[in-house]
């Protein structure tokens, strides 16, 4: 079929004519139908079916006022979302993000995203996404537990455990769930634990959900650099954020020999060169929410740069674990000139589409967040499991289960990849693995 990439281009013209202004979701969207054309062409089904035009609408789209009233009375108003991507698969199931940056191009393009990544789970999980562009940043506990009861008495309506399974992201974590869950719990006189993941181990979460998404990353990172013959132990390693996953991708490097010589918020870069002591940000992340600046007050050795990225500190291994876009093309440049040999993504796109062709030109090995941070996902999935038979596993078991899924997701990729013609190209490897389970399971259903 010479014309299936034409058709491709003539579909993301559609997406872009149909989605204005949605940059982000453009660029994820792009970014998996561009690599898709190989199963396009295995399969013609799949376009006679128009299964790409298809998973590229996705099946349901809410936007709500999420009205509450701050500590001084003033009545403030945020902007709710979710889009339940697609439900091919199990029911809708992603994060909320609570972020000032949060818009319909932001939702759709983490759903567009949580869509395949869940696929390439293998687990019973559609995608969706959801959020709103409120800042918790300076809000007290109470006027966070306020926004999520007024965010939930509408989003209620449209969750379910047989339906759609939020959880967190950015801006959403144990607290929010707390919160999110009583509201829904009193709403709906139903005890429904899985109906959102995330939760604390106390009252139906999971252990390991919290580390799930680092240590799978780095899980993902062990399998990546097995295949090349090499080990994580003894390697220096960069993880931007400060966040879950990148407090757990740390722990894991650590725990696996590694050395970890920079972290960062959205302040700037904190680089120790005798390596991260994660007491100390996990205390003033998890405990005090304060700014990772305040470290180098704590130990004389690190330095702080104001603004500054952990990019330019040289390291064998860089594990982006902060936002979309993050790490871009003179980035790129400079770790790979630094001699940077694996990039894993613990967050949601945040290599540039340019900084990924460096990397792929280069022979970094590259792991795409679709692949390498299912983790935190997937072990939603095993909390959806537990919750389902009224049962609770042991940490070991459970990481077990983790483990096992990330080797499952690395074998899945780097078979497909080589599959199709592009050995070690986990991008093309991930995205044909998830397109192919979404298609199979559309066409199956007929024209739905
Ligand atoms: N927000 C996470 C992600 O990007 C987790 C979603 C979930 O556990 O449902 O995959």
């Amino acid at each position: 079929m010479p014309d299936v990439q034409a058709r491709i281009a003539r579909i993301f013209e559609e997406v872009v004519r149909r989605n204005p202004g949605e940059a982000e979701f453009h660029q994820a969207v792009k970014e998996v139908i561009d690599t898709l054309v190989p199963a396009l062409r295995a399969h013609p089904e799949y376009t006679e079916h128009k299964i790409i035009e298809r998973i590229c609408e996705p099946e349901r789209q809410i936007i709500f006022r999420v009205p509450w009233q701050d500590d001084r009375g003033e009545v403030q108003i945020n902007r709710g979302f979710r889009v339940g991507f697609n439900s091919a698969l199990g029911p809708y199931k992603g994060g909320l993000r609570f972020h000032p940056s949060v818009y319909l191009g932001i939702v759709k393009f983490l759903g567009f995203e949580q869509t395949f990544k869940n696929a390439v789970t293998g687990m019973p999980i559609g995608g969706a996404k959801g959020g709103a562009d409120f800042d918790p940043k300076g809000r007290s506990d109470n006027e966070v537990m306020r926004f999520c009861q007024s965010f939930m008495t509408e989003l209620h309506r449209h969750i379910g455990e047989l339906t759609d399974v939020p959880a967190g992201d950015i801006g959403v974590g144990a607290r929010e769930i707390g919160y999110l869950f009583g509201q829904y719990k009193r709403l709906t006189n139903r005890y429904e634990s899985g109906v959102i993941t995330g939760k604390s181990p106390a009252w139906g979460g999971a252990l390991v959900r919290r580390e799930a998404t680092g240590y799978g990353a780095v899980y993902f990172l062990e399998e990546m650099l097995k295949a090349r013959h090499d080990g994580i132990e003894g390697k220096t390693c960069v993880v931007s954020g400060s966040g879950n996953v990148a407090i757990y991708a740390i722990e894991k490097l650590q725990e696996l020999g590694a050395k970890v010589v920079a972290c960062s918020d959205s302040g700037g870069a904190i680089h120790d060169p005798r390596g991260i002591d994660l007491a100390t940000v996990k205390r003033l992340k998890e405990v005090e929410r304060r700014r990772i600046r305040d470290y180098a007050d704590e130990h004389r050795e690190a330095r702080y740069v104001a603004g500054g990225k952990v990019w330019d500190i040289p390291c064998q291994v860089a594990l982006p674990c902060a936002t979309e876009n993050e790490l871009d093309e003179q980035a790129a440049r400079t770790l790979i000139a630094n001699g940077c040999i694996a990039v894993v993504e613990g967050a949601n796109m945040p290599v540039t589409p340019e900084g990924v062709r460096l990397f792929q030109e280069a022979g970094t090995a590259y792991g795409p967040g679709k692949a390498a941070n299912a983790g935190g996902v997937a072990t939603s999935a095993l909390e959806m499991q537990q919750n389902a038979s009224r049962d609770a596993w042991t940490f070991e078991y459970t990481d077990r289960r983790l483990r096992e899924i990330m080797g499952k997701i690395h074998r899945d990729c780097y078979e497909t990849a080589e599959e199709f013609g592009h050995p070690r190209n986990y991008v093309i490897g991930a995205n044909i693995v998830g397109f192919r389970r979404i298609a199979e399971a559309m066409l199956a259903f007929g024209v739905v």
